[in-house]
């Protein structure tokens, strides 16, 4: 079967045709073509590519996802994919399912008006995808099988004592707040590969797995499940991130919003994109380039990255607490695949808990899978680039595949 993924993230569109071998859960893929649109909203930039090696690249106003779609679609289409035994079925991510989703679901008119619902909890997380849905029913048909794979899934039986605030839990309850928690995809794919890899039961284990791109969390994985994670309600709360503060005081926005005389949504808006790297260091939400500045004695830059690696430090040990140890810390993410100085500065100064890296080992792991933790450590540390796409086509694929089955009764 070809599954067509669609993957939208704040501001763009990651797409892969795969073919899958069986239409069966344990299936394996192959990447008949994908692709990516950065910077959707203004001067977007196109890299497509099928396996083959036929590409298109270009840059240009790519307005919104509905036009992000219809790029996708008319290419898929250019290099044949649109004919029948091109696509047959089409996975969504969607980041928020709110307290209705708490497992892939065939989307419908009814699922579509049920993520439309979420609004009120989440008024920016679905609006990509729910256009890229639209998009894809008015290109394929609504009768065309499609699957919501959902962010929040994973993490949705944290046991209370994560899951609740400590606020009054009528007013909770009333407006369904909760600690909801995202990135779940990732975080199951790193715990459901180190199981693979090092040939153990994901039942036996107990992981903290890290996501450290620009958005980043924190996961305390204990026998497969998520008991807890450091976002919340949103995904502004736990560690810092590229542009958002992660938590602070909650008295804070209403201080701000009072001595800046600004209202709320200015004060949300300062800790969603102007705060975290960007904010401390004054220059930019990269880490790559705060690392940079930092070697060259930018004493911002250096802060930012102190503050982040601390951050990210003091939540491992939090879980290890929450958890009772762990089998292995794992990093994933754009700056957790890719910075061994990061990784380094993180881990550093934990051998009292059997945490080590070996220096050369973390040093050469760069956007590879590897275990960069020393022989003798008695906690595993591991670098897993994260593929989420992974993730949503088995999750497409077993959703349908149980639908069919119960259909064929
Ligand atoms: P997103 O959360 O948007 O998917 P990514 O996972 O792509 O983001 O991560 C983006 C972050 O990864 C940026 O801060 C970028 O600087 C960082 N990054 C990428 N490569 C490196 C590198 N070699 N060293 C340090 N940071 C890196």
């Amino acid at each position: 079967m070809n599954v067509l993924i669609i993957n939208c993230g704040s501001s763009t569109l990651k797409f892969k045709v795969m073919e899958t071998r069986h239409d069966t859960p344990s299936c394996h893929e192959r990447i008949l073509a994908g692709g990516i649109i950065d910077r959707i909203g203004g001067q977007g930039e196109i890299r497509f590519k099928t396996e083959d090696g036929e590409d298109l690249r270009e840059v240009r106003e790519v307005k919104d996802y509905e036009i992000a779609s219809d790029i996708m679609f008319d290419w898929i289409e250019s290099i044949g994919l649109m004919k029948p035994g091109g696509i047959e079925a089409v996975g969504h991510r969607v980041v928020h399912g709110g307290y209705r989703f708490v497992e892939p679901a065939i989307i419908d008119d009814e699922v579509i008006d049920a993520i439309e619902a979420m609004r009120n909890i989440a008024p920016l997380h679905n609006d990509p995808s729910l256009k890229a849905i639209r998009s894809a029913r008015a290109r394929l048909g609504p009768h065309f099988p499609m699957v919501a794979v959902f962010d929040t899934a994973f993490h949705c039986n944290m046991p209370e004592s994560a899951s609740r605030y400590a606020i009054p839990i009528e007013l909770a309850d009333k407006h369904r707040i909760r600690r909801y928690g995202f990135h779940g995809l990732a975080h199951r794919f790193m715990a459901e590969r180190y199981a693979i890899i090092t040939e153990r039961p994901l039942k036996e284990l107990r992981l903290v797995t890290l996501q450290l791109g620009n958005g980043c969390s924190a996961t305390a994985i204990d026998g497969g499940r998520s008991v807890d994670t450091s976002m919340g309600f949103t995904p502004l709360e736990g560690l810092m991130m590229g542009t958002r503060s992660g938590d602070v005081d909650p008295h804070l926005p209403g201080f701000l919003a009072r001595h800046e005389g600004v209202d709320i949504e200015e004060v949300e808006d300062w800790l969603n994109r102007r705060s975290g790297l960007l904010g401390v260091s004054g220059h930019s939400n990269d880490m790559r380039e705060l690392l940079g500045k930092k070697s060259k004695g930018d004493l911002r830059a250096s802060l930012a990255v102190e503050i982040f690696c601390y951050r990210a430090k003091k939540q491992i040990g939090a879980y290890f607490a929450a958890i009772g140890g762990a089998d292995a810390v794992i990093f994933g993410g754009g700056i957790g695949e890719n910075s061994p100085e990061v990784r380094a500065r993180i881990c550093a100064g934990m051998e009292w808990c059997g945490l080590a890296l070996d220096e050369d080992i973390n040093a050469g792991t760069i956007g590879s899978e590897n275990r960069i933790s020393k022989d003798s450590a008695r906690i595993h540390v591991y670098v897993i680039p994260v593929d989420e796409e992974a993730v949503i086509v088995r999750d497409t694929v077993l959703c349908l595949h149980i639908i069919n089955r119960h259909l064929r009764r």
